[in-house]
């Protein structure tokens, strides 16, 4: 069995155990045992939101260094569009470039660059027959995990389309090869700046068979302070940005629903407001719509935990900056229009076993439900954490799973051991 390798760790020795992260984590995946915190790896899907929340800054991302880099002849930077918006007064996308090349990169291709080609082939996916609809943007490889872990019945409805980081990684790479016909592909590194951390685990684990074309993911906040120190103040820079305002658009939310030019779609973000539309669609509780879109991180890719800016701050810059932006850089030939080339597609949605099925067999599950069901109603139902998991349902699910013992609940404890005293 391959083990899935996560970008969220748990530093023990900064862990106090004050329960803070397992009242946040959207999978439940978090208990305190022994002091400390404890993640299922099975549950975790990279959110980074016990980041956000940790007051102790125990938990932390996995990302690489710039130095990483060093192994290569050829280094590639593939900048995420939510990059841009994360310098005071950026008055020009060619400015960030320009600096990428001046901490050490060969080559930049921007993410927003073929953003604007997987906008133009999503519009030709939507219109393909037999597609289930509402189809689900496969964007946010957070929401790729919880569909995978919690929500299995709409794996059929997420589009197979390859994210914008690697479409822009497999064309940066060929046209380094395409330029420098004296480099072999090993001497090509590809390195992503990251908003969040689930696009590290997304690049270490691939996706069900297809194995990601980027070598390093770094983060946007390592970026970010090795680029102010570069970052030109002259107003005579080259254009080097390719990209236009779909392409920018992609880094909040909405701006990847509203490239497909339908007023059909919905545009959701924030991890609790994700899960509440999943549900929705899954109990068909929602109106007819072409296109769902989904970030996990409130505000889209600007919001993630790797970056510097207040993400509200980020967009506003964003706004600017895409109003001196042409609507688009990157269109479609004709020839291209006809269908969609296997650059852009994967195959097969990786094989998670739901979080939610918990024996080996349908009565086997039937059973342990009832047998959490009727645990349940006997504990106190005040969510107090103090047992170690995140709510009573949970404490249940870990005891009929012999995961935790009765007596780990405190309140529990302190009655019998009242009751005991009191029949002396
Ligand atoms: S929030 Fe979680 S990881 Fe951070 S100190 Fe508290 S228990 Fe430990
Ligand atoms: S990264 Fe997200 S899913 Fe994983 S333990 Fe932290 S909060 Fe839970």
């Amino acid at each position: 069995m391959t083990v899935y390798e996560h970008s969220v760790l748990l530093d023990e020795s900064k862990c106090t155990g004050c329960t803070t992260c397992i009242k946040h984590c959207p999978t439940e995946a978090i208990r305190i045992k022994n002091g400390h915190a404890v993640i299922d790896s099975e549950r975790c899907i990279d959110c980074g939101e016990c980041i956000r929340y940790c007051p102790h800054q125990a938990k932390r991302a996995v990302c690489g260094t710039i130095s990483n880099m060093d192994r290569f002849k050829w280094k590639i930077a593939l900048p995420a569009p939510s990059l841009y918006g994360q310098f005071d007064n950026l008055e020009d996308l060619n400015h960030v470039i320009d600096g990428l090349y001046k901490i050490g990169f060969d080559d930049v291709y921007e993410v927003a660059k073929a953003a604007e080609l997987v906008s133009a082939y999503t519009r030709i996916y939507l219109q393909t027959e037999g597609v289930a609809k509402p189809v689900i943007s496969s964007a946010c490889p957070v929401v790729m995990r919880l569909i995978s872990l919690r929500f299995p019945s709409l794996a059929d409805n997420i589009i197979h389309m390859l994210p914008p980081m690697e479409v822009a990684a497999k064309f940066a790479r060929r046209r380094a090869l395409e330029k420098h016909p004296e480099l072999k592909d090993e001497d090509i590194g590809v390195c992503f700046i990251s908003p969040c951390p689930a696009k590290a685990s997304y690049v270490k684990n691939g996706f069900g068979d297809y194995k990601s074309a980027v070598d390093e993911v770094i983060s946007i906040k390592d970026v970010y302070f090795l680029l102010i120190g570069k970052m030109s103040q002259d107003n005579n820079i080259d254009f080097l940005s390719e990209t236009g305002r779909i392409g920018i658009g992609w880094a909040r939310s909405g701006g990847e629903a509203t490239a497909i030019f339908n007023e059909n779609y919905l545009a959701a973000d924030g991890i609790e407001n994700v899960i509440h539309v999943l549900d929705l669609v899954e109990t068909g509780n929602i109106p007819p719509l072409e296109f769902i879109e989904l970030n996990a991180c409130t505000g889209g890719c600007v919001g993630g935990v790797l970056t510097v800016q207040n993400p509200f701050i980020a967009k506003a810059r964003l706004q600017t900056l895409r109003r001196y932006l042409p609507i688009s850089q990157n269109t479609l030939l004709p020839e291209e229009q006809n269908y969609i080339s296997a650059d852009y597609l994967f195959e097969d949605l990786p094989n998670y076993k739901p979080i939610t099925r918990l024996g080996n067999s349908l009565a086997e599950s039937m059973r342990m439900m009832a047998d959490i069901q009727k645990l349940k109603s006997t504990l106190p139902g005040i969510d107090c954490g103090a047992c170690g998991a995140p709510t009573c349902r949970a404490f249940a699910e870990d005891v009929v799973k012999n995961n935790a013992r009765l007596e780990d609940c405190r309140i529990m404890k302190t009655a019998a051991e009242q009751d005991s005293k009191d029949s002396l």
